[in-house]
């Protein structure tokens, strides 16, 4: 004999749940507006969504760091396929991120189970640093180069870490099988078509 707990319970579960779209700051519970800040817990990769104020008061605890703002499409980026190649990057789509505490630069790429992370090597960084010295202005570990090759004229930007892990996080649903499938790479053209909207042209 099923009891009637059990029905009411698989009932419920076969009720869709109306997907919760509303954020509230981490902090104090005000209901936020989509385009809220984040703030970053580096030590646990965590983000948390805040509003202004908790953004100003939880930024002097130490713990948490506010992401930077801005959002640029590099124009006239200067990356050959031979430099992009000296990378050993084994996938046409990657973030770059200036560790403080790693003393050097780290690429990050897509993978069936999230973000996998290499440490790049100094020199052909080095020599893209010299070609596009407005590298030499991201933030350390707030801050990427992401890169997406994906299409053969290739798109550079430099955004807040926040959105990488955004895309990271799409991909990981999306992904199937070995390879990904075709799944993931609408999942990236969709991320990459509303960053071209929303970002602010640089030329270099
Ligand atoms: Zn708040
Ligand atoms: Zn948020």
């Amino acid at each position: 004999m099923v009891s009637s707990t059990l029905i009411s319970k698989l009932r419920k579960i076969a009720t869709p749940v109306q997907e919760e779209e509303i954020e509230k700051c981490f902090f104090c519970g005000k209901v936020l507006s989509t385009d809220h800040r984040h703030l970053v817990d580096l030590a646990a990769m965590r983000f948390m969504c805040t509003c202004e104020m908790c953004i100003i008061t939880q930024a002097e605890s130490g713990t948490y760091k506010p992401l930077p703002q801005r959002s640029l499409r590099l124009e006239g980026f200067n990356m050959s396929d031979q430099l992009w190649s000296d990378f050993l990057i084994p996938v046409n789509m990657a973030f770059f991120v200036v560790s403080a505490k790693r003393n050097g630069t780290v690429a990050y790429y897509p993978a069936p189970t999230g973000a996998t992370e290499s440490k790049l090597k100094m020199e052909p960084w080095n020599n893209l640093t010299g070609l596009n010295p407005i590298l030499n202005t991201l933030t350390p570990d707030l801050e990427a180069l992401l890169i997406n090759r994906l299409d053969d004229a290739g798109e550079y930007y430099i955004v807040p870490i926040d959105s990488c892990y955004k895309l990271i996080g799409m991909i990981r649903i999306a992904w199937k099988g070995i390879f990904g499938g075709k799944e993931v790479n609408d999942a990236i053209r969709n991320f990459f078509n509303e960053l071209k909207e929303t970002s602010e042209p640089c030329p270099i």
